[in-house]
């Protein structure tokens, strides 16, 4: 099988194909608990760390205005690639994780009073729910989560039908990491404004698969980690609109935050220094930047094109499976294939595979109220990215029959 996309020459990028897992050549479908690194990524963590590394915004010698350029010229790229009004609008943070919590204790806490409420989904990751639920518990504020389909669709008239004019914040993924759904982010950022509410987009696993142009999906703040998107851990990124920021107290405390420090009381930055307190990952944020000129060299929506080529081959390929279902159907996909065996546990599943070299995720993936709503305990998690070809699923497939065997179904 082929894609029209020649991502032949975009593999030979990526240094870890060359390794060998159990003997076998690796099959990594495990994207979207994290992606590999291209070598530009990986040459540019050990240029900064050789070259060019000091603290940044402190010092007035060249390794530190070398330094202090490059992470700020990483502003300025991310701001491009998801085309936001301005660079201070992009607040640089440890990941997605944390930006979700930066949100909810700094708009959230400053804003929410008891009986308001937060709307997010049940197909969140619990990096979209546990900082919801803490704010929760200090404001008085109420969760309530928006149902799916069976097959993971979301419909407009659910959240419709939930929201009330006590609605603050609705949080939604851009894309499910167990499903695979693409949410609607422009009609759910539309009602949320209709309605004197702000729309928070977990774009984890949106902006590694597809264009993101914020000023279109036109929600209030999107996040995402660098990991994700061929970049380094411990760098991630949390956009927020520039008239929201500006009228948000600081989460945490320290360095590069203030403006003037007394014992007894201090003022603090404009944004987005406002939220950068401490010394950030500095040669990891320079080397998101390499990330994002990587993907942006081979344009987002080819990548997009490749990777829906790639997931409709695997449907296609695993469907013949004996005893497999498919979890997450729904027409808009994007990402993922997660999926049960008759035979044998996800967790059995990816340790046998293992020893093919195949590399699948098998567990909740962190989605405990999504499975439980499912009637699930854990499912396997096949996930694509730029660097995952058709034969990949060939090699998923004879190895799950193989397991099928194994365990004599
Ligand atoms: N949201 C989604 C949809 C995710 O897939 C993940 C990572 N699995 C997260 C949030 C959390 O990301 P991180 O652990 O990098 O903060």
């Amino acid at each position: 099988m082929k894609t029209k996309f020649d991502y032949k020459g975009i593999r030979s990028e990526f240094p870890f194909l060359s390794r060998k897992v159990n003997q076998k050549p690796i099959i990594y479908l495990d994207s979207a608990a994290s992606s590999q690194k291209p070598q530009n990524v990986i040459d540019q963590l050990v240029k900064t760390y050789s070259q060019s590394y000091s603290n940044i915004h402190r010092g007035l010698h060249t390794l530190s205005e070398e330094a202090t350029n490059s992470y700020e010229e990483v502003r300025l790229k991310i701001a491009r690639f998801i085309n936001a009004y301005s660079k201070e609008e992009i607040i640089f943070t440890s990941g997605a994780t944390m930006s979700i919590n930066l949100i909810a204790n700094s708009y959230g806490l400053s804003k929410l009073k008891p009986n308001d409420e937060i709307i997010i989904t049940v197909a969140e990751h619990h990096a979209n729910i546990i900082p919801w639920q803490m704010l929760c518990e200090k404001t008085g504020a109420k969760l309530i989560a928006v149902p799916v389909d069976k097959d993971g669709s979301f419909h407009i008239s659910a959240l419709k039908q939930r929201i009330t004019k006590n609605t603050r914040i609705i949080s939604v993924p851009h894309v499910s990491n167990v499903l695979g759904t693409v949410f609607p982010i422009k009609e759910i950022s539309q009602i949320a404004h209709e309605n004197k509410a702000i729309c928070v987009v977990d774009g984890c696993q949106g902006v590694t698969h597809m264009p993101v142009d914020i000023q279109d999906l036109n929600c209030d703040f999107y996040v995402f980690s660098g990991h994700k998107l061929y970049g380094p851990s411990g760098i991630g990124v949390c956009w927020g609109r520039a008239e929201i920021l500006a009228d948000m107290p600081p989460f945490l405390g320290g360095g590069d935050m203030i403006d003037n420090v007394e014992i007894d009381s201090s003022t603090f930055a404009i944004p987005p220094s406002r939220f950068e307190a401490g010394t950030p990952p500095i040669a990891e944020c320079i080397a998101l930047g390499a990330a994002v000129d990587f993907v942006t060299k081979i344009g987002m929506k080819n990548i997009e094109n490749h990777e829906k080529s790639v997931l409709s081959y695997g449907h296609q390929r695993l469907a013949s499976v004996k005893g497999l279902s498919f979890v997450g159907t729904s027409p808009n996909k994007s990402g993922v294939i997660s999926f049960t065996l008759k035979s044998a546990h996800p967790h059995d599943i990816s340790t046998l595979i293992d020893q093919d070299g195949v590399a699948i995720r098998a567990g909740h993936h962190c989605a405990q109220p999504l499975m439980k709503f499912l009637n699930l305990n854990s499912t396997a998690r096949a996930s694509v990215a730029i660097y995952t070809e058709p034969e990949d699923f060939d090699a998923l497939a004879i190895s799950l029959e193989k397991v099928n065997r194994i365990f004599g179904a």
